[in-house]
């Protein structure tokens, strides 16, 4: 198959179906637009999914972050762990609370944090954990939770990408303090923008609910404005969309596990190294990444695939290296997280969606194999 102007594959299309858009036009005709029982059947869905006790539905993946830190008490003169490299909002949220993240590099393979590097990076001040799924590939997240107990720290797992994602027999966002996951497009199901926190903690939950609905508690059936609060609301026509899309969710999950698969045995370039795949992990493929090797140059990478018809970009970045935390923190970023500083620099995402067809990946595959 030859790609042409007319069919570009994009590096991602939403899981969005008719039956899904319909459901939340259904919602839209209702004249209930704002948070109600949409959103409250998507919390449900998504509690029994993970196995815990709470989900909570917020505007976006990063106001979940944000809650968690506030709700657990976090803020100034505390520090955060976190890994050196995520999507930017990771370490975004430990500034807004006041606190400093302290960041620790990541393995080579699995894009993951380092667990063997997180201890040397708990001082007095270490108040949580913020490790991140990366990619849709649960960290070694039973051995952090081990890390955080030991040492009194919160955990609170970053599972924005890993909807899905297991180890052992555990969902991500069921191990730690609050599991914080995104329904961002770019992720496996989506509400367009949205945000759920998971927590086994009904304190925990109800201070997340206050916090989302501008601080209101109602206390003895009369509502009082008990905290300055925000408004990180979720509409109920964006629930009814991920609702519906939830119902599918292990079809597309294993729609993009057989993609993957296909990507792991076509590209077969010496120069481009292919993610890991822990065997006592079940991979959600929320960003298929590769890494490219030198002499190859991503940028140029990415030129190259679009010549031919194919969106690709940068998967993730090495955060202590970006304008804001370089001029705040001057890391050497070369000598503390190498493995996220190439990653950020020679990563590059492919399309990886359920609407993505087997020919398309192999015409994929033989463009990566041409690269030199
Ligand atoms: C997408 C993402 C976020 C942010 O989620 P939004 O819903 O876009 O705010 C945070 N962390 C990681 C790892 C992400 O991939």
């Amino acid at each position: 198959m030859q790609a042409s102007a007319t069919d570009f594959i994009p590096l991602m299309i939403p899981a969005l179906n008719d039956a899904d858009i319909a459901l939340a036009v259904r919602v839209l005709k209702s004249g209930m637009l704002v948070q109600g029982k949409e959103v409250e059947k998507l919390e449900k869905r998504f509690a029994d999914y993970i196995g815990v006790e709470h989900a909570i539905a917020v505007s976006n993946g990063t106001a979940s972050l944000h809650l968690a830190l506030l709700a657990l008490g976090i803020g100034k003169g505390d520090e955060v762990i976190v890994p050196a490299f995520s999507y930017i909002a990771t370490a975004n949220v430990v500034e807004l609370v006041g606190a400093t993240p302290v960041f620790v590099d990541i393995e080579k393979h699995t894009f993951n944090i380092d667990v063997a590097k997180i201890e040397a990076a708990i001082t007095s001040r270490t108040k949580a954990i913020l490790p991140v799924h990366e990619f849709g590939l649960s960290c070694d997240i039973a051995r952090i939770s081990e890390i955080a107990k030991k040492h009194n720290l919160f955990l609170i797992e970053d599972a924005a990408c890993s909807l899905g994602a297991t180890e052992g027999k555990k969902q991500t966002g069921s191990f730690g303090q609050f599991g914080s996951f995104s329904l961002h497009p770019r992720k496996s199901i989506t509400s367009g923008e949205g945000g759920i926190l998971t927590t086994n903690d009904a304190e925990l939950a109800a201070t997340i609910r206050i916090l989302r609905n501008h601080g209101i508690q109602t206390i003895n059936g009369k509502m009082e404005f008990v905290v300055a609060g925000f408004n990180y609301r979720m509409t109920d026509f964006q629930a009814a969309l991920a609702s519906s899309q939830f119902k599918r969710l292990e079809i597309i999950l294993e729609k993009k596990r057989k993609l993957a698969r296909r990507y792991l045995s076509g590209i077969k370039n010496p120069l481009i190294q292919l993610p890991a795949t822990p065997a006592d992990k079940v991979h959600t493929w929320q960003t298929f990444h590769v890494v490219l090797q030198p002499p190859l140059d991503r940028d140029k990478g990415i030129e190259y695939l679009k010549s031919k018809g194919i969106g690709s970009n940068y998967g993730a970045q090495c955060m202590p290296a970006q304008t804001y935390y370089s001029k705040k923190y001057n890391s050497d970023c070369a000598k503390k997280f190498p493995n996220a500083l190439l990653a950020w620099k020679q990563g590059l995402a492919l399309p990886l969606y359920d609407k993505l067809m087997e020919e398309q990946v192999d015409f994929i595959c033989t463009v990566l194999n041409e690269l030199e």
